[in-house]
């Protein structure tokens, strides 16, 4: 069983200002995947197609899944292909007993590109804004220093066909924080996520390297940014963010290294880090709402995004980028859910223990309340949504209910 990865093929779109390169993958039993990225014409000339490093790490988990080796008709870089055989494939199938051992089967490429940039994401969120700062504005070491932000469309807008348009809603934000802080842009969509349909959470980390993989002409260093820090690193393939550091050596090449960046700190600092700096501050979108134009200050990320505000003592910053008038409604709800989560979600003990290290008080009712917070009713309805489609039994009950 087998997936047998073709030879790209490039074109120039219609209007001219994009590129697509197409790859054809022949999977077992008559299937096959046309897996596509499109490209801005002025990266194109940066494309390391002499490889097929991106389309073995895009399929590396989907190939897992289904017990099949992945064939390349190209080469894959040498140290990739080493730590895939040898570590990354042994290490996953270990900690995930339904991925089996499978092979990846190339020619080695021995050469190297000569990318001369860095680069990470501009989500705009925490993890971003953080590393801009850590490894752009503040980076001792010219070489290391951020030069490139991206915005590639490998999961996080959905599976379904239609992301392209969800993605697009998000690219103008993203390039007007490189505008102003001189920045290059670099901005891709693909059908990657729709072709595979990972999990993105637990898959994340090989949607987005995979993508960046493929400007190895371009970048040096590539900062993926860490979700966790590397203090609690644990071999949990639900997120990759818990063992981003060992999988990122696993997936780097000669060319293109990648950094789990700010791993050293807590998610409480780098919000600290982000709030020292008024002019970037102002970017930060950490909402879940799925609406670009501003924070919701109500969904999960929010609330942990304006809890770890006032835990640092910057309330002035919740009022400029979040509703301060939800906020101070809801407070008691969220430091509830706080107190509540503080024993089992990393986050949250941070935040937690931040504001017990700065004197701050949490209010009594936080400790007594039960009301819960609006993005847990949300959660609860969906998680019973889905219980009634996966249960003939339930849908039927359901039924009668509403019937009545
Ligand atoms: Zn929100």
């Amino acid at each position: 069983m087998q997936i047998l990865i073709k030879q790209p093929h490039l074109e120039k779109l219609p209007k001219g200002e994009k590129w697509r390169l197409t790859i054809h993958l022949e999977i077992e039993k008559g299937e096959s995947h046309t897996l596509w990225y499109e490209i801005p014409s002025t990266f194109v000339d940066y494309l390391s197609t002499e490889v097929a490093d991106t389309f073995v790490v895009a399929y590396l988990l989907y190939a897992m899944q289904h017990k099949y080796d992945i064939i390349s008709e190209r080469p894959v870089s040498s140290h990739l292909l080493a730590m895939l055989n040898e570590y990354l494939i042994p290490f996953l199938s270990g900690i995930n007993k339904s991925l089996y051992p499978v092979k990846v089967i190339a020619q080695e490429y021995t050469g190297t590109f000569n990318g001369n940039h860095c680069g990470t994401g501009i989500s705009c969120g925490v993890d971003s804004l953080s590393t801009v700062i850590y490894h752009g504005m503040e980076e001792q070491v010219s070489s290391r220093r951020i030069d490139t932000l991206t915005l590639l469309n490998t999961g996080y807008y959905g599976h379904n066909e239609g992301n392209s348009e969800h993605y697009q809603s998000y690219v103008s934000q993203s390039a007007q924080f490189c505008k102003k802080f001189g920045y290059a842009f670099l901005t891709v969509d693909s059908n990657v996520s729709n072709l595979t349909q990972y999990d993105f959470l637990s898959a994340h980390t090989y949607l987005t390297c995979s993508t960046l993989l493929l400007f190895q002409k371009y970048f040096h260093t590539y900062y993926y940014a860490s979700g966790y820090p590397v203090f609690n690193f644990e071999p949990n393939f639900k997120d990759p963010a818990y063992y981003d550091t060992f999988l990122l050596n696993c997936i780097s090449t000669a060319s293109l290294d990648f950094v789990s960046s700010c791993s050293v700190l807590s998610r409480v600092e780098k919000t600290k880090l982000i709030a020292a700096h008024p002019d970037v501050v102002k970017h930060l979108y950490v909402c879940l709402s799925g609406d670009a134009t501003h924070n919701c200050s109500k969904c999960e990320k929010c609330v942990r995004t304006m809890l770890a505000l006032e835990a640092l003592g910057r309330r002035d910053v919740i009022a400029d980028v979040f509703d301060i008038e939800i906020y101070r409604k809801n407070r008691v709800r969220y430091m509830s859910y706080m107190l509540r989560n503080r024993r089992h979600k990393v986050y949250y003990k941070e935040i937690y223990d931040t504001m017990r290290e700065n004197g701050l008080s949490i209010p009594a009712l936080a400790y007594i309340n039960i009301l819960p917070c609006q993005f847990e009713l949300t959660n609860y309805k969906n998680r019973v949504k889905s219980l009634v489609k996966s249960s003939p039994l339930a849908e039927k009950i359901a039924r009668k209910m509403l019937s009545r």
